[in-house]
């Protein structure tokens, strides 16, 4: 049987001019990294239909992002093999979701098509992005985010011979690291911008997570530096030399590409086109969930990092509870709340230990550009008291990356509220976005 059902009459009961086909199943689960294959195997553990679509080509989320000569660890693997074969699941890559058109149905765009996808239970493992925080010459080609430079490693960009300086906050610093020393490159230092004082408080509470501890020491980096900042990226056309902050001293480094990232922020776009609630902690926006992983939205779930940077290891447990208690399964679901409680301490601590400072806000001249699509300075943001002002007199956030981006980084420079997300949630074809137009109410079982 198929995972899904496609039915090919309901496009003139709900759209007469559509062109995009319905389809329909049980639980829907939107991304397809740990937290949405670990949801993925638990809800169709009874027979319940579900389809798992990932915008990646691939599935395996961030963390197990494969590519030319990189495969993905064994767990990864093994839990793909799993979710690939089983009968009652069906993985959609390349298909992103683009709006929600009405209740219980979402608008969905891959390679070829447009879809309208009706289901009865949804669970979001839509993650995180990477946060980037404006700098002198961070617009420059050759800067990218930390996660960003190991993406584009594991996507086969060679970096072998370069000298690469990697700056910002938290452990993805170390990982992104690892990878480029793998691929080659020549680490000449690893920024991070926390005290060693705050480094040293999470190294010694790593042993009450021995995997996290030895993860640690294998990607422990000599280049590594603690309470060291990146002020500025130079060069003529690409990049050149980083200057940074190491304690009292200013020093230059002549380098080829350098990655700045200061943490991450959980994806909530499509959570909050649907009116789920979030909730608010330490500067972070997050998905607010329950227990089982329930929104406050009835049928709809979400695991992972978008309700909280927590790790693999945190979205796994909670990609468990959200799958069975999607399809009714408390029991089971109750059985991973230890597991999850243990790496929620460890995504705490992360928090603690790396969160962001005041200082980080002096790093943008005035002349720095905040939005990089539409060419908006810091100085010409700071005329403006709110993000929907600065928007309308700047055209802040309205480029190719609506804010996802520029937003983020307004949110902790200015302290400014950004407004819930619109549909679309990102690029869309016309033929796709010719689909938005409202839909009437159908309960999940009559478009079967
Ligand atoms: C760039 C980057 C690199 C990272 N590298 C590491 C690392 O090396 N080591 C580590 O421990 N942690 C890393 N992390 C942290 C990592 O995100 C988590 O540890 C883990 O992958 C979280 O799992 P998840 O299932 O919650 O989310 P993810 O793995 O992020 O999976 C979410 C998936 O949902 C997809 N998605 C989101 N919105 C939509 C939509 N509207 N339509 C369709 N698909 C959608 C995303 O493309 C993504 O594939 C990285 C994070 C980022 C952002």
């Amino acid at each position: 049987m198929n995972a899904a059902s496609t039915t090919t009459t309901p496009d003139e009961r709900v759209n007469p001019t559509t062109t995009a086909r319905s389809e329909s199943c049980d639980v829907l689960i939107v991304g397809a990294g740990p937290a949405g294959l670990c949801a993925a195997r638990a809800a169709a553990s009874r027979g319940a239909q579900v389809v798992v679509l990932d915008d990646n080509p691939a599935p395996g989320g961030q963390i197990w992002r494969t590519g030319p000569g990189v495969e993905a660890p064994a767990v990864a693997r093994a839990l793909l093999r799993e979710v690939s074969a089983h009968r009652n699941i069906r993985i959609l890559n390349s298909a992103k979701v683009v709006g929600v058109l009405a209740d219980h149905w979402l608008l969905v765009e891959t390679d070829s098509a447009a879809i309208r996808m009706q289901w009865s239970k949804l669970i979001l493992c839509t993650g995180a992005r990477e946060r980037l925080l404006p700098f002198p010459g961070w617009t420059l080609p050759g800067v990218t985010g930390a996660g960003g430079l190991q993406a584009l490693i594991k996507g086969g960009m060679p970096v072998r011979g370069e000298r690469i300086v990697i700056a910002g906050t938290g452990p993805l610093l170390l990982a992104a690291a690892a990878t480029a020393r793998k691929a080659g490159a020549e680490l000449l230092m690893v920024a991070e911008h926390a005290s060693l004082q705050a480094v040293a408080r999470f190294a010694m509470q790593l042993p009450r997570w021995p995997s996290k501890l030895v993860q640690a020491l294998q990607m422990r980096d000599a280049a590594y530096r603690a309470s060291s900042t990146m002020l500025s990226v130079s060069g003529n056309g690409m990049v050149e030399s980083a200057t940074l902050q190491q304690g009292a001293r200013t020093v230059t480094l002549a380098c080829d590409r350098v990655a700045c990232g200061y943490g991450l922020v959980p994806n909530t776009s499509l959570a909050e086109a649907l009116g789920c609630n979030l909730h608010h902690a330490d500067g972070i926006t997050a998905i607010a969930v329950d227990a089982q992983q329930a929104t406050t939205v009835d049928a709809v779930y979400a695991a992972g990092e978008c309700t909280g940077t927590g790790g693999s290891e945190s979205a796994m447990a909670q990609g468990n509870i959200a799958g069975f208690a999607a399809i009714g399964e408390l029991k089971m679901a109750h059985s991973y709340e230890k597991e999850r409680a243990r790496w929620s301490a460890f995504a705490a601590l992360a928090a603690t230990c790396f969160a962001l400072d005041d200082s980080l806000k002096k790093l943008p001249h005035p002349d720095t550009l905040v939005c990089r699509c539409e060419d908006v300075s810091h100085g010409a943001m700071q005329a403006h008291s709110h993000w929907t002002a600065a928007k309308i007199h700047t055209r802040c956030g309205m480029g190719a990356c609506q804010g996802k981006v520029c937003g983020t980084a307004a949110q902790f420079l200015y302290g400014w509220e950004l407004p819930q997300a619109r549909m679309p949630f990102s690029t869309a074809r016309i033929g796709t976005l010719a689909e938005c137009s409202p839909m009437p109410a159908t309960s999940p079982d009559s478009a079967r």
